[in-house]
């Protein structure tokens, strides 16, 4: 099932895009695609009957496809290309940092450029969703603990990553409008092997990142048992497990973002997000 957010920011009512292709409200049904309507089975429950529900015409906003995201993780350097190219050595464990909650977007808003950036960067990634509260899990158990599937852009600002902050990312991956989500959080049913997916993003129609999730050097099993060891994973956390490479940081000589820029992204199964920069 893919569900979504829509409407105005702030506002948004939960649906679905159902299997006719129409948007579909939930609107009645469920509070809102969030945490607790993953871990009790309601959201699932109410999909299920996508044929009785109202149809929303027109094409509104898409927000975030989960709200209220508790906590928003980042896995670094999972793909040996990347970690090449960004000079970086290819890590024994998966890399770990926090992007603020607070930098969330739908998948289509905005990329804002903050003052005095020269070094806005790009990142496409599969984001797991976390349905069902993680504690010390095994590699084994982890996939059970996973609601669901969705496309990140990681965005960046590598000054801010790399001078700002010595041994920590978070600076570079926290302002506002940096962590783009959606369109939609596509369930695991419907994608049964997340390690053979097909990723890409492009800016002003030129691809720059290219690649499939086969490559990542921890799968999704491995990072969810991983980062459970460290801290409680609770329904509608959001990890972005890593990109691919092709980033900006790592072109001769690199290469950023500009305000009017568009980046495209897709990853297969997930949807496409499209951004402007302002
Ligand atoms: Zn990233």
């Amino acid at each position: 099932m893919k569900f979504l957010r829509y409407g105005l920011i702030g506002q948004e009512q939960p649906g679905l895009l159902a299997p006719d292709g129409t948007l579909r409200t939930l609107t009645g049904l469920v509070p809102d695609i969030d945490g607790p309507g993953m871990a009790s089975g309601a959201l699932l429950r109410a999909g299920q009957r996508w044929q009785d529900l109202p149809v929303v015409e027109g094409s509104p906003r898409l927000g975030p496809p989960v709200a209220r995201v508790g906590k928003l993780l980042g896995v670094g350097l999972n793909y040996a290309d990347h970690a090449e190219e960004s000079g970086m050595a290819i890590p024994d464990r998966p890399i770990l940092f926090f992007k603020a909650t607070t930098c969330i977007g739908g998948p289509d808003d905005d990329i804002r450029m903050p003052s005095g950036s020269e070094a806005l960067d790009w990142e496409v990634e599969l984001g797991i969703v976390i349905g069902r509260q993680a504690s010390n899990v095994s590699v084994a158990q982890a996939r059970e603990h996973i609601f669901g599937y969705l496309i990140v852009n990681d965005v960046s600002e590598r000054d801010w990553q790399l001078k700002h902050s010595a041994s920590q990312w978070t600076k570079g991956k926290s302002h506002d409008s940096f962590g783009p989500l959606g369109p939609w959080l596509v369930s695991r049913d419907e994608l049964p092997d997340p390690g053979a997916l097909e990723m890409r993003l492009s800016v002003n129609g030129e691809v720059m990142q290219k690649g499939n999730t086969r490559t990542m050097i921890f799968n999704v099993d491995q990072i969810v048992a991983d980062v459970s060891t460290y801290m409680r994973l609770e329904p509608g956390d959001v990890i972005a497990t890593g990109t691919p490479p092709g980033v900006g940081m790592g072109m001769k000589p690199p290469r950023y973002l500009s305000r009017g820029d568009i980046m495209e992204l897709t990853i297969e199964g997930l949807g496409a997000q499209r951004q402007q920069v302002v």
